[in-house]
């Protein structure tokens, strides 16, 4: 009967042993309790199996994790009817053969191999402010998981596989023909375990003997700064669960970076268009902006500043995803030209336009309204401004 004991401790390793330890252990050890060396000693024979156990576990990366996890009820029923994944192979039997080869209990299966589980996408929206400073996220989906009845055995509890009944557990069965040419002997696989060696007698009512389940899955998931749209983030062993001892596929999050209102990406830039008004560009002027990463920025706009001009501002920007540095905040000036204005302003603009058309300062030279006069002519004629021009919407 299987012992409650910690594999690890069975084994007398630490619980970071690495293989090769686990494997010198379990070396040791089977080679001091094999029923051969102990014949009729039932402790013996007890604690070679516990042994076995022990190592077929700890030997399987992803049973270990599983053991790690769960403890013994990650791999067996709780009542400990433990079924040793054997694959039909009987361990009492020619195991020196097996043990002092390279494959300690190498799979005797011909069919039947665990099977790794399937990759699963996920599409995860996040902001631009988020991309900027990295976030974590738990996600739920659904995904094929180890039964949580069966522990992936598809036995129903308290049972475990049996000896199957058409091979005898060889998984493969014999048949002979006679032929106008003699007698032959064929062997094939035996389609009632699928070469497996073991069926299920009773299947578990949770998975139906399949030993997977759906399952609701939440999963967290730790965005890295600076990531854009398209950008994989890997979840090994996330994604659907393996049949027969496979591992788990992983997950795959795909990022969506969401459009943000103000600041467009350029690689690790950001661009945003700040409006001023005709006084701040011709005057100069200091803007207070807020940066994604919430941060308050100076904008510096110098006396003559055109529109669409630009003032960059040094890191900040999007961060690397390389780890370091950041890129720059992009400032497009914009000058906006009122469509309305009150009588006050329209005045004083007037008296500027007025003012300029006597002096030419700022616009080129010569007086307004000489056009033609010169030969050559002013390529900032087209903006001087119009005093008879009628604005709509005045007041
Ligand atoms: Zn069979
Ligand atoms: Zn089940």
């Amino acid at each position: 009967m299987t012992s409650p004991r910690d594999y690890y401790e069975v084994l007398g390793v630490d619980r970071d042993a690495d293989e090769a330890e686990i494997k010198k252990a379990y070396w040791n050890l089977a080679r001091k309790y094999h029923p051969d060396v102990n014949p009729g000693d039932t402790d013996a024979e007890a604690k070679f199996k516990e042994i076995n156990e022990a190592y077929e576990v700890l030997s399987d990366p992803e049973k270990r994790r599983r053991y790690d996890l769960y403890g013994r009820n990650g791999q067996a029923s709780a009542d400990g009817g433990w079924s040793p994944d054997f694959g039909g192979f009987d361990p009492f039997g020619g195991i020196f053969e097996a043990f002092f080869g390279d494959t300690v209990f190498g799979r005797q299966r011909t069919t039947a191999g665990p099977v790794r589980g399937d990759d699963l996408r996920y599409t995860l929206t996040i902001d631009l402010a988020e991309a900027a400073s990295g976030t974590t996220r738990t996600i739920e989906f659904t995904r094929v998981g180890i039964c949580r009845q069966c522990y992936g055995h598809g036995t129903a509890p308290g049972t475990s596989r049996m000896k199957c009944p058409e091979c005898g557990g060889t998984g493969r069965v014999q048949s002979v023909s006679s032929t106008p040419f003699g007698m032959f002997t064929r062997v094939t696989t035996c389609s009632r375990c699928g070469g497996d060696g073991t069926i299920i007698e009773k299947p578990c009512p949770g998975c139906g003997g399949s030993g997977r389940q759906k399952e609701p899955a939440q999963v967290e998931v730790t965005v890295p700064p600076g990531v854009d749209t398209g950008a994989k983030l890997r979840l090994r062993g996330e994604g659907d669960a393996g049949l027969r001892g496979g591992s788990s596929g992983d997950l795959f999050v795909e990022i969506i970076v969401r459009p943000h209102d103000a600041f467009v990406r350029d690689g690790d830039d950001l661009r945003v268009k700040v409006p001023i008004s005709f006084p701040q560009a011709a005057l100069g002027a200091e803007l207070e902006l807020t940066a994604i990463d919430g941060s308050r920025v100076t904008l510096k706009v110098k006396p003559g500043t055109q529109s669409g001009q630009e003032i960059r501002i040094k890191g900040k920007g999007m961060p690397s995803l390389r780890g370091y540095g950041r890129g720059d905040l992009v400032a497009e000036v914009a000058v906006v030209i009122p469509t309305s204005l009150s009588r006050r302003e329209r005045e004083l603009l007037e008296e500027l336009a007025a003012l300029q058309g006597d002096s030419g300062a700022g616009i080129g030279k010569g007086k307004a309204g000489k056009r033609g006069k010169k030969s050559k002519r002013s390529p900032f004629d087209v903006f001087k401004w119009n005093s008879d021009a009628r604005s709509d919407g005045m007041a």
